[in-house]
């Protein structure tokens, strides 16, 4: 039998919100491959193996699963919410390039963290917008400075991944000056952390009440535009241009 890979999104952390094509996926593969959290997410059984790796080596668990697809194994590569939003399946197309032979891919899409998020505070997301990773990772913080004043100008809400991590303390509150002067202090900001998990929290503050503290890896921020208000708990933006 042929081997393949499905590179698959798990949602943002609810059984429910796993679609049924990667359920589907998954009770037949012979093997998935992923980070360690995320390989945690999928249930043992008999004739799967699980194969958890640590973060930032991407490209070795790409290439890693394109060699159990050659040897004729049936490989989930798994990510959190959708897996083309800041996930693995760009690493596979990567670990693709210069091959001689493909085998079967597919890239079955996930809820990606910012609509889940979006869906728990109402429709801030409405019109137009953009997301951003916050993470120096993988790009120089200059380019990140970069995007945030010109989405800014562009009057784009925005959501916000990888916020804030221990080893990157002060990113975020740069992130949040430069989001006072481009948009005032009176803009709403969103921060929306284990979405759908039982460590659920949402809040949502205006910039000038917003301090570093209230996100971290866990947490997804969405930035409304100039436009986006309140209407009882729920925050949304108008479809129509302010
Ligand atoms: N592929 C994933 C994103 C991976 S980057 C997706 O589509 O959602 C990891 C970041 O996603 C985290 O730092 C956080 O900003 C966000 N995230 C993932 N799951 C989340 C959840 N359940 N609640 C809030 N944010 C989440």
């Amino acid at each position: 039998m042929s081997g393949w890979v499905a590179v698959a999104g798990l949602g943002p952390g609810a059984e429910d919100l796993v679609t049924p094509e990667v359920q589907a996926a998954l009770a037949e593969a012979t093997d998935v491959v992923g980070y360690i959290p995320y390989v945690a997410r999928v249930a043992p059984r008999e004739g799967l193996a699980l194969h958890p790796s640590d973060n930032r080596v991407e490209l070795d668990r790409a290439r890693f699963a394109l060699d159990l697809a050659a040897r004729g194994q049936r490989v989930v590569v798994v990510s959190s919410g959708d897996p083309g939003v800041f996930a693995m399946a760009s690493a596979l197309f990567e670990a693709l390039e210069g091959r001689d032979r493909t085998p079967d891919i597919r890239i079955l899409p996930g809820i990606t963290a910012m609509l889940a998020a979006s869906a728990r505070l109402g429709a801030p997301l409405g019109h137009d917008f953009c997301a951003i990773n916050l993470s120096d990772n993988l790009k120089p913080w200059a380019l990140i400075e970069k995007r945030l004043r010109l989405a800014a100008e562009a009057d784009f809400a925005m959501a916000f991944y990888n916020p804030r991590s221990k080893a990157r303390p002060e990113g975020f509150a740069r992130v949040l000056e430069i989001l006072r002067e481009a948009c005032g202090p009176e803009r709403l900001i969103s921060f929306a952390r284990a979405i759908s998990t039982p460590d659920e929290a949402l809040s949502t503050v205006t910039l000038a009440e917003a301090c570093p503290e209230m996100a971290d890896m866990r947490t997804v921020v969405i930035l409304g535009n100039s436009a986006t208000r309140r209407v009882g708990a729920w925050v949304y933006t108008p479809r129509s241009a302010p």
